[in-house]
């Protein structure tokens, strides 16, 4: 009989047949409206840097002469001694920005939905999330070992249904995302808020997707919400997206962040961000703080895109976000147009399941302040010529 590990194989011949497998392209370029994928260039729509500060050079310069300053690597976790003033200038700074008390940064999203959800819930307790919710805050509930329940999206009396069900539960988490990653739209946070306070429990939202960018500052959802600490007491968000390098943060009271000190194994046992990497980010808040052109420009994208696409025969989902869902339905379809959209230039990958829901593959279109009008007519025309 053969092992299991030599018949790997089978399974993923499975998936290509069924037109799941996933390639990766690999890009050698910087970041940027253009990037080039062996040798030939393409208008990006599938990246997370809404703003265009992955290369933008005084973050990129920042950088390098950080990397002077403190050398390459943080060469330990937090609780030993990674945790360098960098790190904690740049959470300082976010908690300011966000109107918190305090803010602690994390080395990814995904370590930080797992360490703040794992570190806070324990059996007995209870996690309810929105069925759209991103992976990394399911995976965080399972780690949790809380009781997890889930709703439909976006709807506020099954969330009730759920949240009945947990009034026996000591510790309660209502966490959503806030932009929702592969739909673009958003969870109504006000009213969220509101039901928290009537289950007792604790609001927490990802804003991976609005942070940087959404907000009269670009603080995010709780700025587009005006949700201040007591309305949303734990705020989650990403420094690699809008913000254009990496890593994440929790922003919230003193005895939240001290609790996910102690008991956030996702933040204790890793190795801290590259020091350099938390200037970098600094730099980049400033950028951003320095030239709101590039949030008004955004919205400004963001509203012609809706505009000019409004009539054509494809399928998008209601989104005011940098985030455009065209559903396409068919796996092998949506692949197609993919690949037609590639020959005309334009890199937009298609998003299939298990990352969103069966028969509902699509293209995800990602606009961001980079972009020009005039490389959004061309998209704009490509989507006019591919309509069925
Ligand atoms: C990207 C993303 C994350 C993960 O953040 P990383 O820093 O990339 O690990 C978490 N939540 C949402 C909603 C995301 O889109």
């Amino acid at each position: 009989m053969t092992h299991w590990i030599d018949n790997l194989i089978t399974p993923l011949a499975k998936r290509e047949e069924e037109n799941l497998y996933r390639y990766r392209n690999t890009v050698d370029s910087p970041q940027g409206a253009v990037i080039s994928i062996a040798g030939r260039d393409y208008i990006n729509f599938s990246s997370n840097d809404y703003l265009g500060l992955a290369n933008h050079p005084d973050v990129v310069s920042r950088f390098q002469t950080a990397i002077k300053d403190y050398g390459a690597g943080a060469g330990a976790s937090h609780l030993v001694v990674g945790h360098q003033l960098p790190h904690h200038n740049l959470e300082k700074a976010l908690a300011e920005f966000t109107g918190r008390d305090r803010a602690l940064v994390f080395s990814s999203g995904y370590m930080a939905n797992l360490g703040i959800l794992s570190g806070l819930l324990s059996k007995g307790d209870a996690v309810i999330q929105d069925k759209l919710n991103h992976a990394s805050l399911i995976d965080g509930a399972r780690l949790s070992s809380a009781n997890f329940l889930r709703f439909r999206h976006n709807d506020l009396e099954h969330l009730e249904v759920q949240l009945e069900k947990t009034t026996e539960c000591p510790r309660k988490i209502l966490a959503v995302d806030g932009v929702f990653s592969m739909d673009g739209d958003m969870s109504p946070l006000k009213d969220l808020s509101s039901i928290c306070k009537k289950y007792d429990a604790a609001l927490m939202v990802d804003d991976a997707h609005g942070f940087g960018w959404l907000g009269e500052n670009g603080a995010g959802i709780s700025e587009h919400f005006d949700l201040d600490q007591d309305d949303l007491p734990i705020l989650m968000g990403t420094l690699g997206k809008a913000i254009g390098v990496a890593g994440a943060f929790v922003a919230g009271s003193n005895a939240l962040i001290e609790s996910l000190i102690q008991l956030s194994r996702s933040y204790i046992y890793t190795t801290a961000l590259p020091p350099a990497c938390a200037e970098a980010i600094l730099q980049s808040l400033k950028v951003n703080k320095d030239e709101p052109q590039r949030r008004a420009h955004l919205k400004t994208l963001i509203d012609y895109f809706k505009e000019k696409t409004a009539n054509l025969n494809f399928q998008f989902l209601p989104s005011s976000s940098a985030i455009q869902a065209l559903v396409v339905g068919d796996n092998s379809r949506a692949l197609a147009l993919s690949e037609r959209l590639m020959e005309e230039g334009m890199m937009i990958s298609a998003i299939r399941p298990p990352t969103v829901p069966a028969e509902s593959a699509r293209l995800r279109i990602t606009l961001s302040a980079a972009h020009t009008f005039s490389q959004l007519d061309q998209l704009i025309q490509v989507l006019e010529d591919c309509q069925p």
